[in-house]
């Protein structure tokens, strides 16, 4: 559809490397179709333009998202202002890596859809990765602790601390049915947080937001779409982070269609590695890194690409340092 109006009206190259001109006459509908996909459910303002910026440009990008998600009549319905957060008497750790503080929830008394009206939904706090689960019921502490081992802990690792806002009680449980199950004596007081936490509850307010809007528009087959949905929001820019959460912890982004890798992602890439001088070409990666913001004892950088991303640790920063210099 872009490659076709774009006979009428060219690129006029003045645009960033990698992404395709969209012409004036359908703009509207790649709006449209970014804000409305059935993976991408009406995120926000900020969200819609993060995803189209990555495949598209055009000048009047951002203005043109604004009004449209202005006017956008589903968005107007599903999305209430968020109220203040309740102050804390103590703040919640910080983590430093990926997935070691998780902080689950669950969005209940949704439509039947094969059986479930409910989900668990498991944020990490550092990526802000999240994975969703669709249950018949709210599940008990028991159950949330196999869920979690079977959903969560087997692809991340076990979490130093779970927080919920359904309250400190159902959490401790959780997490004393987890590490019974493990056959592990862990010391509660690290392993859990009793506070919540005013980020954490945001984060979930936005999902559930989001979560009961694809399910409206859905109503009984919302269940199958779930894994879209998680793919969707773990592929969109975090405001909190700047990347995707794919990003932060995977270190790379996934494409968001089966197109762009080859079609866009790749060439950029291969244009990027073509003018890095031959035998350094791995230290012309380092300045980048180097410049990114660091975050404890990670950092991000810009690898390959405006859509890559690579989180190395101190250590393996210097380890390709040497790789290099030795090679
Ligand atoms: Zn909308």
């Amino acid at each position: 559809m872009v490659k076709e109006a774009q006979q009428q009206e060219p690129d006029p190259g003045t645009g960033p490397d990698g992404r395709l001109f969209v012409p004036t006459t359908v703009r509207g509908k790649v709006i449209h179709w970014a804000h409305t996909a059935k993976f991408y459910c009406h995120p926000g303002k900020n969200r819609t333009v993060s995803f189209l910026r990555r495949l598209f440009w055009w000048p009047s990008l951002l203005r043109d998202v604004r009004d449209y998600v202005a006017a956008c009549p589903t968005c107007a319905r599903n999305k209430t202002p968020s109220a203040p957060q309740a102050g804390l008497l103590h703040p919640l750790p910080v983590p430093k890596r990926p997935w070691t503080h998780v902080a689950l929830d669950f969005v209940t008394g949704l439509p039947s859809s094969s059986g479930n009206t409910t989900i668990l939904t498991v944020v990490d706090r550092f990526s802000k990765a999240a994975h969703f689960v669709a249950l018949p019921k709210l599940p008990t502490a028991l159950e949330t602790a196999r869920l979690l081992t079977e959903h969560v802990f087997r692809l991340h690792g076990i979490p130093q601390d779970i927080v919920s806002d359904r309250g400190p009680q159902f959490t401790s449980r959780v997490w004393r049915a987890f590490c019974s199950g493990l056959g592990a004596r862990v010391s509660l007081s690290s392993g859990f947080h009793p506070q919540t936490n005013g980020q954490a509850e945001r984060a979930n307010q936005e999902l559930e937001t989001m979560l009961r809007c694809v399910v409206s528009s859905n109503q009984s087959t919302w269940s199958d779409q779930l894994a879209w949905i998680e793919y969707s929001h773990n592929s969109s820019t975090s405001a909190a982070t700047g990347v995707s959460p794919f990003e932060v912890s995977l270190g790379y982004q996934p494409p968001l269609l089966a197109i762009t890798e080859g079609e866009l992602a790749v060439p950029s890439v291969q244009h990027h590695m073509r003018r890095l001088p031959g035998p350094r070409r791995p230290l012309g990666l380092l300045p980048a890194l180097l410049l990114m913001p660091s975050r404890g004892l990670w950092l991000p950088g810009v690898a390959v690409g405006a859509s890559s991303f690579w989180w190395i640790g101190r250590g393996m920063v210097r380890k390709s340092v040497l790789g290099c210099d030795s090679g």
